[in-house]
């Protein structure tokens, strides 16, 4: 090479990466602006020691409705009466199936749909196998080494609470809205697919009174507190779950002759189904790189250090490339896709009796955009043997996609960032199901989001031995809770 292109050569590359550097340089997190609101009062002791109180009503839900204390339900209720006098004074109370409530802070302009705020007073139960794995007993309520600990600490007695005390706070301050507040709490949304599911009954007796509602706030996201070695240090990022999964059961199964295993056939029943599975398993769904993955993606690469960032600027348009690699990681690979995963089977009732029949359980995780009946085709079409059975077992569609360009994601941001050193909270897809999804018949504006800022680590405890939340983590929470109502529902919202 002459030495003027060398030097032609040297140089366009040299300009390139100056280009990517100062690209990296400027790729921060983007910042939404946040009017300046005057500081709130929080009344910290209180909502620890409620939430305290509240961990120690063992409101465990079952899909037996016979075996739930209901006398522990009747606790906790008592615990808000009598924590929270001016809540129960000003706003009207009712009572929805066993232990739902609905609280209706009336706003002075009747012409404005209410937004509501949701949660639910159920936890899932501790097996007695763990019980002695825990730091403290699950339903202490303990206090210690900075943390709440307990079962209910993080799914979501701490939202929970946090609500009712932010509404006592606010009446304490005077403060009056002009749009209607609903608080809805269910009581069972842990059991899936429970009969007398205490959502659905909650909205049904609102939309029976023609109530629409502007939009509603469930848990379901939340801030994380994330801390990568070398990548990211101590960054928060926050999202907002705009839509959740559907969820669909399918039993795949096969007739056969059976007899005495002493002269079997070629392949048993057992043996047919199981290359079924094998089908099924290899021909996953096919992926997508979605806009709230994009958004995630991008979210989280901007707070990463330096170094990271001159690769990380350039993710955005190389995740289509990435997505193969992608697939082959478990937990990204159930944000991109509907999943499969086969969780039973059944085959002879003996050891030495062949099966008369096989059957195997296979549970789905439906992306939003596919259905209950596109996953009956995609197993049809790629289990070869046609002579297996496909049967429906019972499931959800996913839900609806919430808009983001509202008023009420507006609201969550600029509260967020007002508070937090944070970027605004992403949109996501949450992958498990909420109470929120049964609200659906009331507004298209449904945002699942939890004020509270954890590490992933703490956040993975939920459902788990030594659920706890941080103590530090709360008083912010109530900021936001107070503000939010503020902005959604007080006098300088015009709707
Ligand atoms: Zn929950």
């Amino acid at each position: 090479m002459k030495k003027k292109a060398k030097i032609a050569v040297l140089s366009t590359a040299g300009a390139l990466l100056a280009g990517n550097a100062v690209h990296a340089a400027l790729y921060r997190p983007k910042k939404v602006k946040s009017p300046v609101l005057p500081d709130e009062k929080v009344n910290l002791d209180r909502y620890i020691e409620t939430l305290c109180s509240a961990i120690r009503c063992k409101t465990v839900s079952n899909t037996d409705e016979s075996l739930v204390e209901w006398k522990e339900f009747d606790k906790l209720h008592r615990l808000f009466e009598e924590t929270y006098p001016m809540l129960h004074k000003t706003l009207e109370k009712r009572i929805i199936g066993k232990a739902g409530i609905i609280y209706v802070w009336k706003g002075s302009d009747p012409s404005l749909k209410p937004i509501a705020l949701i949660a639910h007073q159920d936890v899932v139960p501790v097996s007695k196998d763990t019980v002695s794995d825990w730091t403290y007993p699950p339903f202490e309520g303990k206090l210690a080494q900075g943390y709440i600990w307990g079962r209910g600490s993080t799914d979501m007695k701490n939202h929970l609470v946090g609500i009712l005390e932010s509404v006592e706070t606010l009446l304490e301050d005077g403060f009056v809205p002009k749009r209607t507040v609903l608080i809805c709490l269910g009581y069972n949304e842990e059991v899936t697919n429970s009969e007398a599911s205490s959502a659905p009954m909650i909205s049904k007796a609102l939309e029976e009174e023609g109530i629409q509602l502007e939009s509603l706030l469930d848990e379901g996201g939340a801030i994380l507190d994330l801390n990568v070695p070398h990548a990211i240090k101590h960054k928060l990022v926050g999202g907002v779950g705009v839509a959740e999964k559907g969820y669909a059961d399918f039993e795949i199964s096969l007739e056969a002759k059976g007899g005495h295993s002493s002269t079997p056939p070629k392949h048993s029943a057992v043996g047919e189904l199981s290359k079924a599975i094998v089908d099924l398993e290899k021909h996953q769904f096919r992926s997508h790189i979605t806009k709230e993955v994009k958004s995630i993606v991008d979210t989280a690469a901007r707070t990463t250090t330096f170094p990271v960032r001159l690769i990380g600027c350039n993710i955005k348009p190389l995740l289509p490339v990435l997505k193969p690699i992608l697939t082959q990681i478990a937990p990204v690979a159930s944000v991109l896709r509907t999943t499969t995963a086969v969780t039973m089977t059944h085959g002879s009732p003996q050891a030495n009796v062949l099966p008369q029949k096989a059957a195997a359980t296979v549970n789905f995780r439906i992306m939003p955009g596919d259905t209950i009946y596109d996953v009956e085709k995609h197993i049809r079409r790629v289990i070869r043997n046609k002579k297996i059975n496909v049967r429906l077992l019972g499931g959800n569609e996913p839900s609806a996609i919430s808009p983001t360009n509202t008023p009420t994601m507006e609201a969550i941001s600029q509260v967020c960032c007002g508070i937090y050193d944070m970027s605004a909270p992403t949109p996501f897809i949450v992958m498990g199901a909420t109470d929120a999804f049964h609200y659906q018949n009331l507004t298209e504006q449904i945002y699942r989001f939890s004020p509270f800022v954890m590490p992933p680590e703490i956040l993975m405890l939920a459902h788990g031995t030594d659920e706890r939340i941080a103590v530090d983590s709360l008083e912010k929470a109530i900021v936001f809770f107070k503000r939010y109502i503020r902005m959604m529902a007080g006098e300088k919202n015009e709707g």
